[in-house]
């Protein structure tokens, strides 16, 4: 990339900090850090980063607080929530508040930079989609302003309707949205429930009744279809 990105750690723990400080700068990088939930939460607001990794238990302000507040202020800010348990509750808490992602500690940091790249990629990669997603029950999304009327939709939300309604119908399975939205290479249990949360959240905003989906379907043994205008 011909600027360094920028990246803001969000960490109390001085040994994961300056482990990961140390990564990110190694892979070029440009690495600002903050111990506390206060300072985190300003540089957060501050704008200037291109992504930030966010600690949940961090003292003063927890990292859900923090995440929830970027949102209010900038939905399209790719933030990856480092979380300490891998339990469900932790992890729908984390992306019902709009995080872009998670990572579970202990954590592989291999896979930690994977991720960062792979979220980078697609905030940078998002222009030259369709401008609206015209849907089967004459919803329209605007893709750019992440929104339908008074309906939002986190950032990652909106590529999973992107990348459904680019395939023209056809039913996508879990595994490619993994790969495609994801940016996962591999993938496991956890991994593919965090699709399905996804559809579930988006099955709430989108359909009149989410438990009999008339837009996105369950194709058994296929994946999920997008029902789009005139089809
Ligand atoms: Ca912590």
């Amino acid at each position: 990339m011909a600027q360094k990105a920028r990246l803001l750690i969000v960490e109390d723990e001085e040994a994961i900090r300056s482990g990961l400080v140390d990564v990110f700068v190694y892979h070029g990088y440009d690495v600002d850090t903050a111990e506390h939930g206060k300072d985190g939460l300003n540089k957060a607001l501050s704008g200037q980063f291109d992504l930030i990794l966010l600690d949940v238990m961090l003292p003063g302000i927890d990292g859900f607080e923090i995440c929830d507040r970027i949102r209010q202020q900038d939905r399209q800010q790719p933030v990856i929530m480092l979380t300490a348990k891998s339990s469900d509750e932790d992890i729908v808490q984390g992306l019902t508040l709009g995080a872009d992602d998670y990572v579970a500690k202990p954590f592989s940091v291999t896979q930690l930079v994977l991720r960062v790249q792979a979220v980078l990629r697609r905030s940078g990669t998002t222009e030259d989609a369709a401008k609206e997603i015209r849907l089967n029950n004459s919803m329209v999304i605007d893709t750019e302003n992440l929104c339908a009327g008074e309906i939002v939709f986190t950032r990652r939300e909106m590529d999973v309707l992107q990348h459904l309604a680019a395939q023209s119908g056809r039913p996508v399975s879990r595994e490619e949205l993994l790969a495609r939205v994801w940016g996962y290479a591999n993938h496991m249990e956890i991994e593919t429930r965090t699709v399905d949360i996804h559809i579930a959240k988006l099955r709430r905003k989108i359909e009149s009744d989410p438990s009999s989906p008339q837009t996105i379907i369950t194709v058994r043994g296929a994946g999920y279809r997008l029902m789009i205008e005139n089809e």
